[in-house]
């Protein structure tokens, strides 16, 4: 559209000052249609699928911040994060920005200058906490595993060992790479030291059980964009009572003012007091999905999540491919397939593409190497594993590549899991 002077007024405006040539040639020739993206399926790294109930609820009317009908909303987001979670923990909210702010958020509040901090790294998420931790000021202590791999624990001891921890930080669901990190007993070894266990659930949180009371774990942070099933834009963040005396204990101000969590936290505790303006959608869509979860029942949607990756597993390797990372260590929101050699990685992702099927390529060292399948909250289902399975058939057939029957694979391992819940039922 183009716009005119408006008519002149009774009551006179300020006159309009003058557009720059750019913005005049914007305005005289330019017009911008209204974008209308089409309806992916989105089966790679994040984002996820989104319920329609999740996007419908984002469509709601605004509410003022500190309205008490937002205040009731962000109380009960702050419950079911809770049960997600698996917490009591009384600092249970979500950060808004995305999955890194949470990183930063855990991070920062409670690393000074001089700290040292033991991290693991063994993808990109790795890399990136390192990062953070010095920017900081904090002195990193790296514990490194093969990309594809998980990290060893002795080792993780060996550099709790090596210098005077004040935190052991890494990630439970690697997202680059697909591996999965057993938490038993890390808050052991680091309570042992006196150190503060940070743990990065982005692709794990709804998907897979953290368990952040069970683990023992001090800070944990997620992003809504993966297994929770919402758009990404919010962090979900816990901290308990021994990182919140850590951060009362601090001789430094926490040096983001955006993510100094004890701020944050009086706009979300009793006090109320405004800090920021909360992205009120998101956090409608937080709340949505959150019930979602909450009416599926934490443990079925562990279940399915794995049902579906064991599905999927079945049919890769039943098509002659095969998975990047070991059993045991798979994630099952996040599914590492190695690109068979001669393949053209691309080529297959853009076939995949154009029949409007997303699947992520791998990133650094992994790049080429793998294909990312992400399994994660609504997208986590037996239609789409036959979905992405058959397209990937075609995808290798058109590309000159034979490949064994997968379908039929994946349906055996939905087939036997059903026999077995029903003779046990009987
Ligand atoms: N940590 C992990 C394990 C992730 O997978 C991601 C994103 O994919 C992040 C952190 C960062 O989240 P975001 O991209 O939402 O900022």
């Amino acid at each position: 559209m183009i716009l005119s002077r408006p008519p002149s007024p009774r009551c006179p405006l300020s006159p309009l000052s003058p557009l720059s040539p750019l913005n005049k040639a914007i305005t005289m020739s330019k017009h911008y249609e209204r974008f209308n993206p089409p309806k992916r399926i989105l089966l790679g790294p994040g984002p996820s699928p989104v319920d329609d109930r999740v996007l419908s609820a984002m469509a709601a009317p605004l509410l003022g911040h500190l309205d008490p009908l937002f205040l009731k909303c962000m109380d009960d987001v702050q419950s079911l994060l809770r049960y997600v979670f698996e917490t009591e923990n009384r600092v249970t909210i979500p950060v808004s920005a995305t999955g890194s702010a949470g990183m930063e958020a855990a991070l920062v509040n409670v690393i000074e200058p001089g700290d040292d901090v033991v991290v693991c790294i063994n993808g990109v998420f790795g890399e990136r906490m390192r990062d953070i931790v010095e920017r900081a000021g904090g002195k990193p202590h790296t514990v490194e595993a093969k990309w594809g791999e998980a990290i060893d624990k002795k080792k993780i001891e060996a550099a709790l060992n090596s210098c005077r921890p004040r935190v052991l930080a890494l990630v439970h669901a690697e997202t680059s790479t697909g591996v999965l990190q057993d938490l038993s007993g890390l808050a052991e070894m680091a309570r042992a030291h006196e150190a503060l266990l940070i743990v990065d659930a982005v692709t794990s949180l709804g998907g897979h059980p953290v368990g952040v009371d069970r683990n023992q774990i001090d800070i944990c942070y997620s992003g809504t964009q993966k297994c929770l099933g919402a758009p990404p834009g919010l962090a979900p963040v816990t901290f308990n009572e021994r990182a919140l005396d850590r951060i009362r204990s601090r001789r430094t101000k926490v040096q983001s003012w955006y993510l100094d969590i004890t701020m944050v936290e009086k706009y979300w505790g009793e006090d109320r007091t405004y800090h920021h303006t909360a992205p009120i959608s998101m956090n409608y869509a937080l709340f949505e999905a959150l019930r979602l979860i909450h009416e599926e029942g934490l443990e079925s949607r562990w279940a399915r999540h794995e049902l579906n990756h064991h599905a999927l597993v079945a049919g890769v390797e039943a098509m002659g491919l095969r998975m990047a990372v070991a059993p045991g260590q798979r994630l099952w929101s996040l599914n590492a397939v190695s690109v068979p050699d001669g393949v053209d990685d691309a080529r297959v992702r853009a076939r995949l593409l154009d029949e409007n099927i997303e699947v992520g390529g791998g990133l650094g060292p992994m790049k080429g190497k793998i294909w990312r399948v992400g399994l994660m909250g609504s997208g986590s289902t037996r239609e789409n594993v036959v979905l992405v399975l058959s397209a990937l058939q075609r995808a290798l057939k058109a590309d000159g590549h034979s490949c064994g029957k997968g379908i039929e694979a994946a349906e055996a391992v939905y087939a036997q899991t059903h026999s077995g819940a029903a003779s046990s039922a009987t």
